[in-house]
């Protein structure tokens, strides 16, 4: 993927700063119109987009389908958000004084997207954005643009001005060009803790305003009164999709009492999947790079020396076919501690980690130490268990029975912790909040000749 140079970086720009000035002032309607069209085309276009995902990314195609369509639900909720992006009004806040408030949009924003997710995670950005009355550059994944760019090409079809919205390629230094160039206002961004984290606070350094959604380790509880074959067969299709590259992957499961004895079972489930490519019937796909497999491995071997029960090793399949392929398969650790790396780590890979617990108090103290908060689950069939769990767990996306609760997208996503850096979440509401900002007018139109009488007072409104 090409590096864009700083003086085309500067023409995006310059083009998205154009096109707000008139794109701020096409009719909420309007705007909501050539969204519409464009969600039809990607409706149309789902199945091309889940196979370009499948070819460069490398996940399996019902899950690059799963991708596209959750992509497209968030771009369908912005179709409502023209009763959203209403404001506020007071009458009579003092004689003949009325107040109201306005969102407006804040101008170019800019968002920088990870590999894991090439159609769902922009189409969070751009197409949110765009409904609030802003212009936007995109900077998708270098590791998996074709997607992006595709999905950018259709943007032109659904009629959207030149301007509006525009893709950048690149890595590091095109970050930079974003959060360093004065014209753009806000910048959302999504992948790993120290990218976020350095992108929160240089971004932040700069006066824009920043939101950073980061890493995971999402734990899940399994109660001794949980319908065992549900319950392990959720988790570990969630521990294992996406061979484990997703933010809210389930790395880690607590199990309660007796619980401990279903580890066999886990492991039974996990060899049963098929690891091989994406476009074949598979299970479990490749990783997105040699580096990633290598380190996976490494964080494997690391656990088993650490001291964790390495009960299957996925290091060194075999796929036929395929000798070079960045494969891993289903590995699962016993009796983890919070001490060993392959606990304290994102590993990102198709890695599950078993821990122990007598009781529920003991599980939810295990998870509210963790740093992170993306995601968490519980299963059980107890009420009470279920909302001891939901009251009490420090994680921003709870899961009852339910193993990947990434909200719908009237809500938002909502990790907290160590996982998200700014305060106002991608998508829902959050979002209109974060593409918008306040407009506040008090107006006085009197219809009686008495004039203000002359004061240097600060005035109060009785
Ligand atoms: P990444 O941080 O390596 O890359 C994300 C983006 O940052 C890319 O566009 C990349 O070009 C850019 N980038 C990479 N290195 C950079 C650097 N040194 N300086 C500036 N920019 C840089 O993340 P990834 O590997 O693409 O994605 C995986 C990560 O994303 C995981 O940690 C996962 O948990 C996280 N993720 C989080 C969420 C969430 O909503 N919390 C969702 C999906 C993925």
């Amino acid at each position: 993927m090409p590096q864009i140079t700083k003086p085309e970086f500067d023409q995006a720009v310059s083009a998205a700063k154009t096109a707000f000035k008139t794109w701020r002032e096409v009719p909420v309607m309007s705007r909501i119109r050539t969204l519409q069209k464009y969600v039809s085309l990607l409706t149309k276009h789902q199945e091309e987009l889940a196979r370009l995902i499948t070819l460069e990314n490398g996940k399996t195609l019902p899950d690059a389908r799963g991708d596209v369509f959750r992509g497209i639900e968030v771009a369908e909720h912005g179709l409502a958000f023209s009763s959203l992006l209403q404001g506020e009004t007071m009458e009579t806040v003092a004689k003949d004084i009325d107040v109201y408030s306005y969102r407006h949009p804040l101008g170019v924003c800019a968002g920088i997207a990870p590999f894991n997710f090439p159609a769902m995670i922009p189409l969070w950005m751009y197409t949110l954005s765009t409904v609030c009355g802003n212009t936007y550059i995109m900077k998708a994944s270098e590791k998996v643009a074709g997607c992006a760019n595709r999905m950018i090409e259709l943007t032109k079809e659904a009629g959207y001005p030149d301007g509006v919205i525009n893709l950048v390629h690149g890595g590091k230094d095109t970050v930079d060009f974003i959060l360093d160039h004065p014209d753009i206002k806000a910048v959302s961004f999504v992948g790993s803790n120290a990218v976020g984290t350095y992108i929160h606070q240089r971004g932040s350094h700069n006066g824009k305003r920043v939101q950073s959604n980061m890493g995971a380790k999402n734990h899940a509880i399994i109660m001794p009164d949980a319908e065992k074959e549900d319950a392990l067969n959720a988790v570990v299709g969630a521990a294992f999709g996406a061979s484990g590259q997703r933010c809210m992957a389930l790395s880690v499961v607590v199990l309660v009492g007796d619980t401990k004895s279903w580890v066999p079972d886990i492991v039974a489930k996990a060899r049963s999947f098929k690891t091989g490519p994406g476009h074949e019937a598979v299970d479990v796909s490749p990783l997105i790079s040699v580096e990633a497999k290598q380190r996976v491995e490494k964080l494997i071997a690391q656990g088993a020396s650490e001291g964790a029960s390495l009960v299957l090793d996925g290091r060194g399949v075999k796929v036929p076919g395929y000798p070079n392929g960045n494969f891993v398969g289903p590995t699962v650790f016993d009796n983890v501690q919070a001490s060993h790396a392959v606990y304290q780590e994102e590993i990102f890979g198709p890695v599950l980690c078993c821990m122990h617990a007598d009781t529920i108090q003991e599980a939810i103290e295990l998870i509210n130490r963790n740093p992170w908060g993306n995601g968490t689950a519980i299963f059980t069939r107890s009420g009470a268990a279920a909302r001891k769990f939901q009251h009490e767990i420090e994680a921003g996306q709870v899961g009852i029975n339910v193993p990947i609760p990434v909200p719908s997208p009237m809500f938002s996503f909502t990790g907290n912790k160590g996982s998200i850096r700014g305060d106002l979440n991608f998508y829902g509401k959050g979002a209109l909040h974060f593409f918008t900002e306040w407009k506040t007018i008090t107006a006085r139109w009197k219809d009686n000749p008495e004039a203000y009488k002359l004061s240097t007072a600060f005035p109060t409104m009785k």
